[in-house]
């Protein structure tokens, strides 16, 4: 979706990889159960770090490195620095018209960028495990979208020059945690006024039968967020949009129609399908263990 808020042509070179740039931006979720170092890097628990959280975090990782220490960071996540890294790399990357390595890299901040879109994705509460409302992670970020994601408007704009990257992502880490207490409360009011027997259903996705939240209370949810889903991922989208735009902006704008080494290709292929097989090999319990 961020490849149609890019200017011309930037946007036919994209155009030309979407198969490529979907089934990519999946990868960093598949690496958190292969790759230790990864989890933190789709969240930041800012709240552990107190009331104040957003004036006590340093901005620049040097600073929080010295005030917190690395370990520190890395527990309660580095999402708003690591998005920063991806840019660096991004634009190194542009630089060097290596073109798969752009497309993996495009994919790989897009799916950080859309992280910190995600309130659920700024606290220690990240799944409603501390106050009793297990499930909301998904609830909010899956069941929603998947019930109302084609009624969203994607008609969102043109990406613009990101003139400070750790800024921009950082800002759009506050407004998600500002939303945090909206989607914890009005989950928590609509659950005591809802008949719990119809709070779940059952539906069928492939052979397999699951346990959602039912259309029902899905539906009175939606309707207390006022279209908060919507407006988050409309966000990330423009922002991601503007990473990318960016990135190329500031690598001098490089035309991308040169001939790309198969070879590379093949490199990034199988590396794909060794990342898909060490995920598979992993139990489904752990795997399960998302949010
Ligand atoms: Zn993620």
């Amino acid at each position: 979706m961020a490849v149609f808020t890019l200017p011309t042509e930037l946007m036919d070179f994209y155009k030309d990889h979407l198969e490529f740039i979907s089934e990519h931006a999946v990868d960093p979720d598949m690496r958190r159960y292969v790759v230790k170092e990864e989890a933190p890097r789709h969240y930041i628990d800012i709240d552990h770090y107190g009331e104040d959280c957003f004036k006590i975090v340093p901005r620049e990782w040097d600073e929080a490195v010295a005030k917190f220490s690395e370990d520190t960071l890395q527990a309660y996540g580095i999402v708003p620095w690591h998005v920063k890294r991806m840019y660096v790399r991004l634009i190194n990357a542009f630089k060097e018209k290596d073109i798969p390595y752009i497309l993996k890299t495009s994919a790989d901040i897009g799916h950080y960028i859309a992280d910190a879109h995600v309130p659920l994705h700024t606290t220690e509460n990240y799944n409603g495990q501390l106050t009793n409302q297990k499930g909301i992670h998904g609830f909010w970020e899956s069941r929603l979208p998947e019930l109302y994601a084609e009624d969203y408007n994607y008609f969102i704009g043109r990406a613009e020059m990101v003139k400070d990257p750790l800024a921009t992502i950082w800002t759009a880490v506050e407004r998600s945690h500002n939303a945090v207490d909206s989607v914890l409360e009005f989950e928590r009011a609509l659950n005591d006024d809802f008949p719990s027997d119809r709070k779940y259903a059952f539906e069928e996705r492939g052979r397999s039968t699951v346990k959602v939240y039912s259309r029902d209370y899905s539906a009175e949810y939606h309707q207390m967020l006022d279209n908060m889903v919507e407006r988050r991922m409309r966000a990330s989208i423009i922002t991601i949009g503007s990473f990318w735009y960016s990135a190329w902006l500031e690598a001098g704008q490089p035309e991308l129609n040169g001939e790309i080494d198969p070879k590379d290709w093949e490199e990034i292929e199988a590396e794909k399908k060794q990342l898909e097989a060490d995920y598979h090999a992993k139990p489904v319990k752990s795997r399960e263990h998302d949010e």
